[in-house]
């Protein structure tokens, strides 16, 4: 195959971005770590603050979720003078996804790394963003074609960096190590690793069970060796999943648990 420049809208991208004060790229390495959950609240904690602007991209093409997650299944992409402005959750608070173009959430989406490409570069060039504080990305597992289109077109706005988000099991943390080495490869930041279901504490008697093996301290051993930030361990708990299928912010109907704890917690570190 012929080598390709770099792709001439760059530019064009990197204008309708630059409002944007922060890109952050959320990765895992496994599917069902819990990467969507965690993009999905952690803008909704972000959007609390009514002063914050928050944007969702979910460039999970063929498994786009953040419609469900956002409580936003049924809303449909708008036209605007000038592009498409994106489904807003609240205010503060916007999301855009192929999810909304599907007729129904069975469809599947089977294309190959060029038509991928250019849904990305149009949801970068094509819709109104305007100024947000946050722009979470939402990407497949893996390191693919989506992770690669991203970083083409952000290579000139700035990505501000990676959260990679893993659960405790060894299989795991293994794969966290392939999203840091594309980081690195990619000259992208990375802001930490975010344990996810790092123990399950009882409703009952409040007591931490650890649930998987190793039982303790894998994640953080890892980024104690590699010499990256532990953002922060979010326990297993029953009613994130709840909020998630119900469109719901988890940190605002359980203030007081450890999971929205550990997410505030986050929070202030990104
Ligand atoms: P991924 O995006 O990594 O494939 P998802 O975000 O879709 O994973 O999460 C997989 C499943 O795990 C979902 O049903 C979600 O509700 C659930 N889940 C994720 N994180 C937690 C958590 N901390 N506690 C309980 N359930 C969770």
């Amino acid at each position: 195959t012929q080598a390709r420049g770099p792709d001439p809208d760059i530019p064009i991208v990197t204008e309708r971005l630059q409002g944007i004060k922060h890109k952050i790229l959320v990765l895992s390495g496994k599917g069902g770590v819990g990467k969507s959950t965690f993009t999905a609240q952690l803008g909704f904690a972000l959007a609390t603050d009514e002063d914050t602007d928050v944007g969702i991209v979910d460039i999970d093409i063929c498994g786009p979720s953040m419609p469900r997650i956002m409580g936003c299944k049924d809303e449909e992409i708008h036209g605007a003078a000038d592009g498409w402005t994106p489904v807003y959750v609240q205010d503060n608070l916007a999301v855009m996804s192929i999810g909304f173009m599907l007729p129904s959430e069975e469809e599947p989406v089977i294309w190959r790394g060029p038509k991928k490409n250019g849904l990305i570069k149009q949801f970068l060039k094509d819709v109104e963003w305007g100024s947000l504080d946050y722009l979470l990305f939402d990407t497949p597992p893996g390191t693919s074609d989506e992770h690669l289109s991203v970083v083409q077109f952000l290579r000139e706005s700035g990505i501000t960096g990676a959260v990679v988000v893993t659960t405790p099991q060894e299989v795991a943390l293994q794969d966290v190590r392939k999203e840091l080495d594309f980081c690195k490869k990619a000259r992208v930041p990375v802001l930490g690793v975010v344990e996810n279901m790092s123990g399950f504490v009882c409703p009952g008697c409040h007591g931490e069970s650890k649930i998987f093996y190793p039982t303790t301290g894998g994640a953080k051993a890892m980024c104690e060796e590699l010499g990256i930030p532990l953002l922060g361990s979010i326990p297993l708990d029953p009613r994130i999943g709840k909020a998630c299928d119900f469109g719901s912010s988890f940190t605002d109907t359980c203030p007081d648990s450890p999971a929205t704890k550990a997410y505030l917690d986050i929070i202030s570190k990104i």
